[in-house]
């Protein structure tokens, strides 16, 4: 169970690189790619000052009766990174890896992401410390509501519009939004928060929308390299939200899916998972070692890293961050890398993967579908206007496909690799709106 314990309990092992940058802690990785490329666009020193530290960084410690009883107590943060494009937007995740830097690090990418793609947001992102699958219905909703009452002035439809991430999902929002409209005299103020449940004003194409930019992106940057979807294979690592979408819209495209994972295995079957029927016949709350015996007999349980090295032409890290580092990037055998995960490549092993010649589509273009259908959410929740879900599937991916092209062609401009041009992009953007915004 989630018992408090100590932020730096939860940090991973130090491992400082050549330029004193601890690359394992995300919130110096993000750094990293930030001074590359203000360096780059000459940023000056007031605007990178001001960007390289998040506005505002909220740490509670959440008391919650668990059902047996005892009380325990959760450490939650919010962090805001920049509001100068816009209110701030970033997810909610529930994990035991919470820490004040990830958190830190995951609002500086939302910073990014929505300037990369041009929606009127900031970044933030907010977390609790805590096992989210050991804890009841009852007590997750009570945790979530105690964590939702004490950012009542945090969050705000012109403020902070959190949304779900990893360890959360719509009715972890709708507890939020619910408890966030009591303490507003019962107003109903449903765009405080986005990735709700269709019935209370959350939008379609909502579920589907990050793994749908994973394809998307994915699908832009194989006619780059002149690969074929039908004769491609993909590895995805993690079945979650983003990944099983992911899986699922590439199989759609063509593409065979050889290989899945999850936190408790990864699976490889060289003539492919039928990943829409997986999708029809299996509950995927429940881990794939629940249903994988059922599904292919042939599939072999590899190592979970493994599922980073295999022989494949695309490799989609949907999971979690840091999976690809100085140690194994040399081992990648794919040609194009799309993260869906946020931060899956280590900020120093980017040159190990752009010298091998692969592609790789950076976070905050690949799975920035999510945030952009979050902002349709709250544009259509203040418009009391809902569309359907091909409107909100067309309005998405032409804003993705546009934002891939503005990345491929500063990449092609500046001749540096993708992840650098979205940042080059991003940070332009941002660090004007702070030039404009002047000073006092
Ligand atoms: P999720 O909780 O739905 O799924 C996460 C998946 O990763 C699960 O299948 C879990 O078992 C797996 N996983 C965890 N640790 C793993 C490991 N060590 N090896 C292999 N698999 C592992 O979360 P999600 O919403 O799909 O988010 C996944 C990633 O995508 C996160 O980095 C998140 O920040 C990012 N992201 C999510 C969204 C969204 O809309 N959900 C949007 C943008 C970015």
């Amino acid at each position: 169970m989630c018992a408090k314990k100590k932020t730096e309990d939860a940090k991973p092992a130090a491992g400082k690189g050549a330029s004193g940058v601890d690359y394992n802690n995300p919130y110096e990785s993000m750094l990293a790619r930030f001074n590359a490329a203000a360096d780059i666009l000459k940023i000056n020193d007031r605007e990178r000052a001001i960007l390289s530290v998040p506005e505002k960084v909220v740490n509670v410690n959440l008391p919650v009766v668990m059902d047996d009883g005892t009380t325990q107590v959760f450490e939650g943060y919010r962090v805001i990174h920049s509001t100068a494009m816009g209110p701030s937007k970033g997810g909610i995740r529930y994990a035991m890896e919470v820490h004040a830097d990830e958190v830190k690090a995951l609002a500086a990418w939302m910073t990014w992401k929505c300037a990369v793609v041009n929606i009127p947001y900031g970044g933030g992102k907010g977390g609790i410390k805590c096992n989210s699958r050991a804890l009841s219905v009852d007590e997750k909703e009570r945790l979530t509501r105690a964590y939702a009452a004490s950012m009542s002035e945090v969050f705000g439809p012109d403020l902070d519009i959190p949304a779900p991430d990893m360890g959360t999902d719509g009715n972890v929002m709708a507890w939020i939004v619910d408890e966030y409209s009591k303490m507003n005299n019962n107003k109903y103020i449903p765009a405080v928060i986005t990735g709700k449940p269709l019935l209370l004003g959350g939008s379609k194409g909502r579920t589907a929308a990050t793994g749908r930019s994973v394809m998307t992106t994915c699908i832009q940057a194989m006619e780059k390299l002149k690969m074929d979807p039908k004769k491609s294979t993909v590895a995805v690592q993690g079945f979650g939200n983003v990944g099983s979408y992911g899986a699922l819209l590439l199989e759609e495209k063509g593409l065979k899916v050889v290989a899945i994972s999850d936190h408790k295995g990864a699976y490889y079957s060289p003539k492919g998972f039928n990943i829409k029927r997986i999708f029809e016949k299996y509950d995927l709350r429940n881990t794939i070692d629940t249903w994988i015996d059922k599904e292919d007999k042939d599939a072999k349980r590899i190592d979970n890293k493994a599922i980073l090295e295999l022989d494949v032409d695309v490799l989609a890290p949907c999971a979690i961050e840091n999976v690809i580092t100085t140690e194994n990037a040399h081992k990648i055998k794919a040609k194009l890398i799309v993260e869906g995960a946020n931060g899956p490549t280590a900020a120093d092993a980017d040159e190990i993967i752009h010298k091998q010649g692969i592609m790789v589509v950076p976070d905050i273009v690949a799975n920035a579908g999510g945030v952009t259908v979050s902002y349709f959410e709250w544009v259509q929740n203040r418009r009391g206007h809902y569309y359907t879900e091909e409107e909100v599937n067309d309005r998405a991916d032409r804003i993705i496909k546009e934002a891939f092209e503005a990345v491929y062609q500063m990449s092609k401009d500046k001749k540096v690799g993708m992840r650098l041009a979205a940042y080059l992009v991003a940070v332009q953007r941002v660090a004007e709106a702070v030039h404009l915004k002047g000073k006092y």
